[in-house]
């Protein structure tokens, strides 16, 4: 298993396996179990002094880290190919770029994001009285995050959480720990020190940075460990933001632009590896293309390059399921289209394409999170529909056909958090859109000012000028304020008693200041 915790003449390290070649690359010490307590009481004293900061300062060291990032790139770029087998291209795109559009949103957006929202108060209601809300840090983020986009995933909470003033111990993938350091690193350079605390370790380390004290937790992963996180979230009273699993469809309409929909469908099930939360898992193409988008689809498959195009898988238990998957359905009935076979070097499986499969069998309802494309024909749109959304998970889908009215109506009525027409999974690099979904994907959002909801907490702040020892809904309780709510009432009230509700308040309005 790439990334195993050891236990050496030094102490406790994960071995960093390189996933292209299944050798040891690397050593990482871990700390004791028993230090992460100590970390989060580090980064939270580092997060006192830095909430404090003016925004203007936390932009200045978050826009520095922006600049020591992207002349990491190159390094970056290395060590992913080294530490999960990611081909130079998507990594460049997916880990470097995209983070660049990350860094640069919120640098020019969070002062708007974070602005207090003034109390609109009527002077008669609520006379001399001011009031706004602000949104504070909440504290201490605790950030579990899983290996296969080892830099954009953490980065897409650290970002938004800094400028929001807050303080993060982050725990990575124990298959990426490398990536972490190096973002460490960079940060050392930027960030007052302990302001991110990196805690190296299997998910033992992640369940006792929940348990540590930390005021919410964002956590990105597999529906299995989300679960059990939630759980520990819910026993502390932890806000909890998930970002789990899915099992993308896309569905190809009759009049779809051919040669598009095969090259992004292609692009999207194989990108990663298929180790991609919205990599397309269902394929539903119209009966009337079907052969030909089979043929067309074949071809540009085999074109792919193995570790130049396609990465290996993470771990060999990854490989195994994967090759599971793919015996069941073929033993089920399913055509072979291409690939199949896993011939190395490393844990690489050829991307696959499976045609006429069933949607009982396991790739169709369980995320297999590698190269392969279940692909079945319809007649009817409704039961393609009906399919696509036949899945706990509720990601990302796609429509792709030139009639993008009819695609867009068809991506609204889909169960998914994100639907695309003629496109797919890119938008999880748009720190503009939001990122999340329903159901088994968790419901957390990540991106986009929304992503700020659990790493804010919204206070409301009153100031009363107000010098007179009284309000109109203070003690006593007497006749003149129950004559006045009662008028109050009947102005309010459709079909209410209009003049004698005004006259009522009216009295009442004077009577209870008299009374006062
Ligand atoms: P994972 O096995 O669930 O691990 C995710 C993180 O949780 C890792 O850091 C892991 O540590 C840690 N962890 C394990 N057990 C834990 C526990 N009991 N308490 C707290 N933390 C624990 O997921 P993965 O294999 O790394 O990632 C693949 C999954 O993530 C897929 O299901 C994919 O769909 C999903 N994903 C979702 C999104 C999204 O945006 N929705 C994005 C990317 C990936 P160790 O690795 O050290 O065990």
């Amino acid at each position: 298993m790439a990334g195993l915790l050891c236990d050496g003449p030094t102490g406790l390290y994960l071995s960093c396996l390189d996933p292209r070649t299944a050798a040891e690359v690397a050593q990482v010490p871990v700390q004791a179990l028993e230090l992460v307590g100590d970390r989060v009481q580090q980064a939270r004293e580092a997060g006192l002094a830095w909430r404090e900061r003016p925004l203007a300062a936390r932009k200045q060291a978050v826009a520095a880290l922006h600049q020591a990032f992207l002349e990491a790139g190159p390094r970056i770029v290395a060590l992913l190919a080294e530490e999960c087998g990611r081909p130079a291209g998507e990594a460049w795109t997916s880990e470097v770029v995209a983070n660049h559009d990350l860094f640069q949103w919120w640098l020019s957006q969070i002062d708007d994001l974070l602005i207090s929202l003034p109390l609109d108060l009527s002077p008669i209601n609520y006379p001399r009285k001011t009031g706004r809300v602000q949104l504070d840090a909440v504290g201490v983020i605790g950030l579990i995050s899983p290996w296969n986009l080892p830099v954009a995933i953490p980065l897409r909470a650290i970002v938004p959480a800094l400028l929001a003033g807050n303080a993060v111990v982050w725990k990575p993938s124990e298959h990426s720990p490398r990536t972490a350091e190096l973002l460490l690193e960079l940060m050392r350079g930027c960030l007052p020190e302990g302001l991110v605390q990196v805690v190296q370790g299997d998910g033992r380390w992640g369940q006792a940075v929940i348990d540590a004290g930390v005021d919410a937790v964002f956590f990105t992963g597999s529906v299995r460990t989300g679960r059990a996180v939630n759980l520990r979230c819910a026993e502390r009273f932890l806000p909890c933001s998930l970002e789990l699993g899915g099992k993308d469809a896309a569905i190809v309409l009759a009049d779809a632009d051919l040669d598009r929909a095969v090259e992004g469908i292609a692009w999207a099930a194989f990108a990663f590896g298929g180790q991609n939360c919205a990599a397309i898992e269902r394929c539903f193409v119209h009966a009337s293309i079907y052969p030909s988008f089979l043929a067309k689809l074949k071809a540009r498959v085999e074109r792919l390059r193995p570790l130049r195009d396609v990465g290996p898988l993470i771990t060999p238990a990854q490989l195994a399921l994967v090759q599971e998957h793919v015996a069941e359905a073929l033993a089920g009935g399913a055509t072979l289209v291409c690939g199949g076979g896993a011939p190395g070097p490393g844990w690489f499986h050829e991307p696959t394409v499976l045609a006429d499969v069933s949607p009982t069998m396991r790739l169709m309802r369980e995320e297999s999170f590698g190269p392969l494309l279940p692909i079945r024909s319809f007649d009817d749109l409704d039961e393609a529909i009906r399919l696509a959304d036949e899945t706990p998970y509720a990601l990302t889908a796609s429509v792709w056909t030139r009639d993008l009215d009819l695609g867009e109506t068809i991506g609204l009525g889909l169960r998914a958090g994100v639907v695309t027409v003629n496109n797919h999974a890119f938008t999880g690099a748009l720190p503009q859109g939001t990122w999340g979904g329903p159901g088994e994907t968790g419901g957390g959002v990540t991106n986009s000012r929304f992503a700020l909801y659990h790493m804010v907490r919204p206070r409301t702040v009153v100031v009363d000028a107000l010098s007179q020892p009284h309000e109109m809904w203070w003690f006593p309780y007497n006749e003149a304020l129950e004559r006045l709510s009662r008028g109050l009432i009947e102005l309010q009230r459709e079909g209410g008693a209009k003049l004698p509700g005004l006259r009522g308040a009216l009295s009442g309005f004077t009577a209870r200041w008299k009374d006062l």
